[in-house]
């Protein structure tokens, strides 16, 4: 029996409410609270017919850590599930500091403002001395360590598909398969076709400024840098087909690389259509996907917010999705001194996903495991004091949980490498 606070009220974050609802024995009372309540309204409408949970909403500013801790204390709960943007980590976080209460994410801090030059200052140093250019990393959420193990509270960072569950078929893989992992191939596949000439899966500014940035991977523990999309495979997906997928940049790359050294590299491929590529290589030519802000008759407009208003509500995709999503890692090692290849992955159909949910594939495979990941930490399976990504602890009570609430995966031990 527990008390969760949810913060945010998007596509992610309906689906992980939706699964909470579904889990009423573990979130008995939730609470969502968001920017535009009258979202958080409609959903407690439309699910409190139909759950045990007892649901309540507010109004909250999640870039306000007074109006945050002011929520926190009020209503008490046992964590906080931050599904509202990557922005507000870190106000969420200072505010769970100062409750003295459990915090989970999906998505890395980065900032709303890349032009703040307090930022900008860290950045560029860690852009020369680590050598990737994103505009996330792992650095400002670790650095709450100390802070989290001397409070007595668990951060869990990164509880989404990817990161979170692909992290987690690593520590699995680790446990059960390998006594080496030697390679990692993160894959994500979304076969999905929503009918529109261009529109994102999840949070637009998130997804444009993610898929727009250089790639890069992770070799001998250094991390090598490429221009944006340069580097395409193709690959087979059960359930998909063949597709096209190019290699970027990924947040678990870096905490994977920090917890197991011993893999000599490790990459992450996104699958692409050619439509997607076009309308966004426009979009970044005329400056649309710039994150600095111009003015505009008089009224400063920021490129990729202005866009975000006119791009589909990735919401709004579920009814219109068909296909299938196919996400998983691919590992190459030694076991028992031989060498040894394996595919852990889960095939999730968008069409399915709207049935159960309301919601398409990309925010299923994302709430569920936010919901998964809320229920280790407050059921104790998974909470120490500290920050932790989801490689970090016992894998096997997790890969349970998606079996049993909607993501279950399946093993090949010989699947194709990709080259
Ligand atoms: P949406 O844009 O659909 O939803 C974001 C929600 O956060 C909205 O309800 C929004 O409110 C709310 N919000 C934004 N700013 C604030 C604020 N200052 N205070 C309170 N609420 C706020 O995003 P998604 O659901 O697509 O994404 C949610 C998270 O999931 C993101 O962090 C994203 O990076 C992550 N993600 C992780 C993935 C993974 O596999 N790990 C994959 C996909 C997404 P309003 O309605 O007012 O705009």
């Amino acid at each position: 029996m527990s008390r969760l606070l949810i913060i945010g009220c998007g596509g992610v974050a309906q689906v992980a409410i939706s699964k909470c609802c579904q889990n009423s024995e573990v979130f008995n009372e939730i609470m969502i609270a968001s920017r535009t309540v009258s979202k958080c309204e409609a959903l407690k409408a439309k699910l409190e017919k139909s759950t045990d949970t007892l649901i309540t909403t507010a109004k909250v500013d999640a870039d306000n850590v007074k109006e945050l801790v002011e929520l926190i204390r009020s209503y008490k709960p046992d964590a906080v599930l931050n599904v509202a943007l990557p922005y507000q980590d870190l106000t969420i976080m200072d505010a769970c500091l100062e409750c003295g209460v459990h915090y989970i994410d999906t998505a890395n801090y980065e900032p709303e403002d890349t032009t703040d030059p307090a930022w900008k200052e860290i950045y560029d140093k860690r852009c020369k001395e680590k050598g990737f250019s994103a505009y996330f990393d792992y650095s400002w959420q670790w650095a709450y360590e100390d802070k989290f193990k001397n409070a007595g509270i668990c951060g869990l960072l990164g509880t989404g598909f990817d990161p979170g569950v692909t992290s987690v078929f690593v520590a699995y893989a680790k446990k059960h398969y390998f006594d080496r992992i030697d390679t990692i191939d993160i894959l994500d596949c979304n076969g999905g076709d929503h009918g529109y000439p261009f529109a994102t899966n999840f949070n637009p500014e998130i997804n444009l400024r993610e898929v727009s940035a250089p790639g890069s991977y992770m070799e001998d523990g250094k991390w090598v840098e490429i221009p944006a999309m340069s580097i395409k495979r193709e690959y087979d997906f059960e359930g998909v087909g063949m597709k096209d997928m190019y290699l970027l940049h990924h947040e678990e790359i870096e905490a994977l690389g920090r917890n197991f050294p011993e893999v000599k590299r490790i990459r992450f491929f996104m699958t692409f259509g050619q439509s997607y590529l076009t309308h966004m290589k426009c979009l970044e030519n005329v400056g649309m996907l710039s994150t600095e802000a111009i003015d505009f008759e008089g009224t400063k407009i920021v490129p990729i917010q202005f866009l975000k208003a006119l791009l589909p509500d990735p919401a709004s995709l579920g009814p219109r999705t068909k296909g299938k999503t196919n996400i998983g890692c691919i590992f190459t090692g030694v076991k028992d001194g031989k060498e040894k290849k394996l595919y852990i992955y889960n095939v999730c159909d968008h069409e399915e996903c709207y049935k159960e949910v309301g919601s398409q594939a990309i925010s299923y495979t994302t709430g569920v495991p936010a919901m998964i990941g809320a229920m280790m930490v407050v059921t104790g399976k998974w909470c120490k004091p500290g920050v932790f990504t989801t490689d970090e602890f016992d894998p096997d009570p997790y890969m349970e949980a998606l079996n049993k609430w909607g993501l279950p995966w399946k093993v090949d031990e010989d699947p194709v490498l990709v080259d």
